[in-house]
């Protein structure tokens, strides 16, 4: 045993621990032991970091609160599960406060601020709903992403039934998750039971995990060919569905991507994923379970930050990890052939035919956050369009939403309802707030150095301005935003990536592509806020006048490198100028999983 959550995780009996009493004391928080085994149920629990100094001055303990994550496979929702996400929301919110819904980036649903004594009845309710937080979270396969636009037909049919094989295969089969949200009930959600499997407490309860689970989090996400909205390569599992040769259906799997890195550690490095292997349709599942049994094996059970497959691909190589699964399945791997191109835009907002009779819309939800206000109200807008027109919701990996399966004839009623109800489309929000993307950061994630999502809408103001000065109108610059380097809102695969340093500084990363195949680099460390536009200000008058035609952001950053275009820009601070090795950094990566 490597560490102290391995430890942990070898002695909770299967993710129960101590987290049945503590459910039942007194105490306003849980223990680390019992947060750190809560984030295999779907939770984590944080505290209020706006109020943590006044609360220590005060000699008073953490304003505890917790997050609960909802897993929805390839972020596919019907009306009736919706509906019970959406009620849930106001049972647990805060006194005082309107219900509210955070959409991830990686298509999922969470409730902030829900207080320890509303856990067992929200995971509950939940799971009465068809919706489960089990895995949601903790060191094992997450949530399954789809690049799910409803008009892709076939392929989305074969994604969807994939994400769906995905998810049954890799859910823990631990019954402690039953026993302590709902009663050793069986749980109704699209847990095992839907598989077939029987839950377990025994010595048997995890046949692909074992006791001690995974070396840390693994991530897998399916790319409907020519839809990266996902950003495949940012995954530790990439799928892509595609002929083979000889016209057989089958996909080509990725692996080894991974974007989260550490700021103190400059051996951890955001890595885009390779192509491993074209397999089968009938052997994808098995040959993930292989990827996913040679992680739990190889990977770093020592140091948490080395703990992810990107690693031990970077170490081994793509064709030793193949080597390793044909071993486990005892047969041999075609080669990948090759994918065809990405196309943009990734977004799927607006209206689209969805088949011959229906159509979705695509609806912005800047920065994923839902909450009714007196003028805007896109909950009960949404409730609107479900009860009434559509039939689904399905969550973006851009945290918006789209509503499906809306007859042409309903199209008016359904644009009239959102105007009815605050909520502007696509073409009223200023392109800087369509491409642009963060993750909560402050107050609520503990790992949090700076602000995100917060601050996103003075980030895109000053965008806009600094486009709009330069005649730059038309130009979308995907930009994405982190409060820390963990990087939950991939902003290594963004043409402008802006990443939390510490309360008032940030990273600038440049050069990634609109498509996600790229990694972008880091241009500049430790730039205040404030000093954003003198950073940006230069590059775009750069960018102006020597870009090629049709030439975005990211393709002219990368195409001028960074060493050269940091030579132009002011030193905001003495760590700042840092290009030169970063450059150097890069070169491992650059190229990789194109
Ligand atoms: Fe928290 Fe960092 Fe992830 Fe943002 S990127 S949500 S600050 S862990």
């Amino acid at each position: 045993m490597s560490s102290d959550a391995e430890q942990l995780k070898h002695d909770s009996h299967y993710l129960r621990g101590p987290l049945a009493a503590e459910l039942a004391n007194d105490e306003s928080g849980f223990s680390d032991d019992a947060n750190n085994l809560l984030k295999f149920h779907g939770i984590y629990q944080q505290d209020d970091r706006d109020r943590r100094r006044e609360l220590t001055r005060a000699g008073e303990g953490p304003a505890y609160s917790c997050m609960v994550r909802c897993a929805v496979p390839a972020g596919v929702l019907r009306s009736d599960q919706w509906f019970e996400i959406d009620r849930l929301a106001d049972t647990v919110a805060p006194e005082g406060t309107p219900g509210a819904l955070r959409l991830t980036t990686r298509q999922g649903v969470q409730y902030h601020f829900v207080h320890k004594g509303g856990l067992k009845g929200l995971v509950n309710a939940l799971n009465h709903g068809l919706v489960t937080t089990y895995a949601a979270c903790g060191d094992v396969v997450r949530n399954i992403m789809v690049s799910s636009a409803p008009h892709a037909g076939r392929d989305l049919e074969r994604v969807e039934s994939l994400a769906r094989a995905l998810a049954n295969r890799f859910r823990p089969r631990s019954a402690a998750y039953w026993e302590l949200w709902l009663d050793g009930e069986r749980a109704v959600s699209s847990g095992p039971a839907a598989a077939g499997d029987r839950p377990s407490s025994g010595d048997d309860a995890e046949p692909i995990y074992g006791p001690t689970y995974l070396p840390r989090k693994f991530k897998i996400g399916i790319a409907v060919p020519g839809d990266n909205s996902i950003d495949v390569y940012s995954n530790c599992v990439g799928i892509v569905p595609i002929d083979g040769p000889d016209g057989e259906p089958g996909a080509v799997v990725l692996a080894g991507g991974g974007l989260g890195r550490n700021h103190a550690d400059e051996t951890t490095f955001p890595r885009l994923a390779e192509p491993m292997a074209w397999v089968p349709e009938d052997r994808i599942v098995d040959v993930v379970e292989g990827i996913v049994v040679t992680f739990r094996d190889w990977g770093n059970r020592e140091d948490r930050r080395k703990a992810r497959l990107k690693y031990v691909v970077e170490e081994h190589g793509i064709d030793w990890l193949r080597h390793q699964v044909e071993e486990y399945l005892g047969t041999t791997l075609a080669d990948p052939v090759p994918l065809p191109p990405w196309e943009n835009p990734r977004k799927h907002l607006g209206w689209h035919r969805q088949d011959d009779s229906t159509w979705f819309i695509g609806v912005p939800v800047p920065g994923g956050r839902l909450v009714d206000t007196d003028l805007h109200r896109p909950r009960a807008a949404i409730r609107a369009v479900l009860t009434d027109h559509a039939d689904e919701i399905r969550l973006t990996p851009n945290q918006d939403v789209l509503l499906c399966g809306i007859a042409e004839a309903d199209k008016a009623a359904v644009e009239q309802l959102l105007t009815d109800h605050g909520v502007r489309q696509a073409e009223r929000f200023p392109l800087s707030v369509l491409s642009s993307m963060a993750c909560p950061a402050l107050p609520t994630c503990g790992k949090a150095l700076g602000e995100a999502e917060r601050v996103l809408p003075e980030v895109t103001a000053t965008l806009d301005r600094l486009l709009a000065e330069r005649g730059l109108h038309d130009v979308a610059i995907e930009t994405r935003m982190t409060g820390c380097p963990n990087g939950c809102a991939r902003p290594y695969v963004a043409e402008l990536g802006i990443v939390g340093r510490t309360k008032s500084a940030y990273d600038i990363f440049i050069g990634g592509d609109p498509a996600g195949t790229r990694l972008a680099t880091r241009l500049i460390e430790s730039v205040p806020l404030d000093k954003l536009a003198d950073v940006v200000g230069p590059l775009l008058d750069r960018y102006r006048v020597d870009r090629l035609l049709g030439e975005g952001f990211g393709d002219w950053a990368d195409r001028r490198g960074v060493v050269s275009l940091a030579e132009h820009l002011p030193v905001v601070s003495p760590r700042s100028r840092r290009a030169g090795r970063v450059e150097v950094e890069r070169e491992r990566f650059v190229g990789v999983g194109r």
